[in-house]
C-alpha cells in the first residue's frame, strides 16, 4: 500500500512533469480538468485530535487535520475542485466547521482549494510571503514551468507571519514556523506539539529528489537546513505528513536529510576540483541512492550550491 502510494504520486509527478514540458507555460486551469479523476483521499487518524488526508494517485499534497470542540483547523487544502471531496471527509469525522485553514507554501497543490474555502470566509493563515507571491502570477521553475495565476482576495491569507506564529487551541500549541529559502521562499512547518504530529509541506517528500522551486526562492541548502531543525524538533514517536507521499517517522527525515548531503558533497567537491557540470554529471551524484528520480537536475543543483560556496 505504502509503495503503492508512492509509485502513483510519483507517476502522477512524472506525467504532469512531462505534459507541462510538452508545452511551455501551461496555467494550472489546463491540467485542473484532469484532477478529480486521479485523485483519491484517504482519510487516516493519527492521534486524539489529528487526522490525516493522504491522496493516492494523483498531484495533490496532503492534508493534516486538526479537530477541536469548536472545529477543525486544517493544513493545506490541494485543490479547488476536491473542495466538495475534502468537505464530506470531515463530515465523518463531526460536523461542525473548518476554523482555520494553515497553507504550508504558496503552490496551487496546496493552496488551491484556498478559493472554495476563503468564500465561504474561513479564515487562511500563512507566511507573509505566501501571501506576497499570491498577489501575482508566478512562474512556478522547471521541470514544472507553468503560470500559476494571481489569487482572488478571498482566497489570499487573512493572517500573515514573518517567523513564528503559534495557535492555542484547548491545550494543543500548534505552531508555524517560517524557514528561509528551501522548497520555496514561502515554507513553514507545523508542529501540533502536544499530539506530536507534524506537516512539513514540501519541505519534505517522499516520491524520491525533491522539487526545488528555485524561481520563487528555493535552495537545496535551505531544504538541508530546515529538515535538520526538524530533526532537531522531532524524536522516534513523531508522526510526519510530509508534503507529498507516506506518512513517515524521524528515521525517514534523517535518510532522506543524509541523502541530500551525499548529493551536495558530491557536487561540492566537484567544483572544488573545478569539474565542469557535464564532468560533474558524468560522474553521477546521485549514484547508490535509491530514492533517485526525475526531478534531479545535475546543473540546477550544481548553482545552487556553487552560488553557496
Ligand atoms: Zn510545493
Amino acid at each position: 500500500m505504502k509503495n503503492k502510494s508512492i509509485l502513483f504520486t510519483l507517476l502522477a509527478f512524472l506525467i504532469i512533469h512531462q505534459n507541462l514540458n510538452a508545452q511551455k507555460h501551461q496555467t494550472i486551469d489546463d491540467i485542473r480538468s484532469t484532477i478529480q479523476k486521479t485523485i483519491k483521499d484517504s482519510l487516516v487518524k493519527l492521534s486524539n485530535n489529528t487526522y490525516a488526508i493522504i491522496p493516492d494517485g494523483l498531484f495533490a499534497g496532503n492534508i493534516l487535520l486538526y479537530k477541536s470542540k469548536d472545529g477543525f483547523i486544517i493544513v493545506d487544502d490541494q485543490w479547488d475542485e476536491l473542495n466538495s471531496p475534502i468537505s464530506n471527509l470531515l463530515k465523518t469525522i463531526s460536523s461542525k466547521p473548518i476554523l482555520y485553514i494553515l497553507n504550508t507554501h504558496f503552490h496551487f497543490d496546496h493552496t488551491d482549494g484556498n478559493n472554495a474555502f476563503g468564500k465561504n470566509g474561513i479564515k487562511i493563515i500563512a507566511h507573509d510571503n505566501v501571501r506576497k507571491r499570491l498577489l501575482f502570477d508566478q512562474n512556478i521553475s522547471a521541470p514544472m514551468d507553468v503560470i500559476q495565476s494571481k489569487y482572488p482576495f478571498h482566497a489570499l491569507p487573512y493572517i500573515t507571519f514573518s517567523d513564528s506564529l503559534t495557535i492555542h487551541e484547548e491545550e494543543e500549541e500548534i505552531k508555524i514556523f517560517h524557514v528561509n529559502n528551501a522548497h520555496t521562499d514561502t515554507d513553514s512547518f507545523i508542529e501540533f506539539e502536544k499530539d506530536n504530529v507534524y506537516h512539513t509541506g514540501d519541505i519534505f517528500v517522499r516520491y524520491g529528489f525533491p522539487f526545488i522551486d528555485d524561481n520563487n526562492g528555493g535552495n537545496i541548502l535551505g531544504i538541508i537546513k530546515a529538515v535538520n531543525v526538524l530533526i532537531e524538533r522531532t524524536n522516534d514517536s513523531t508522526i510526519i505528513i510530509p508534503g507529498h507521499g507516506p506518512i513517515s517517522n524521524r528515521k525517514d527525515l534523517i535518510i532522506y536529510r543524509n541523502n541530500l548531503q551525499v548529493i551536495v558533497d558530491r557536487i561540492k567537491e566537484g567544483i572544488l576540483n573545478n569539474l565542469t557540470v557535464e564532468q560533474i554529471e558524468e560522474k553521477n551524484p546521485t549514484k547508490g541512492i535509491k530514492w533517485y528520480n526525475g526531478a534531479f537536475v545535475t546543473s540546477r543543483i550544481y548553482n545552487m550550491v556553487k552560488a553557496g560556496l
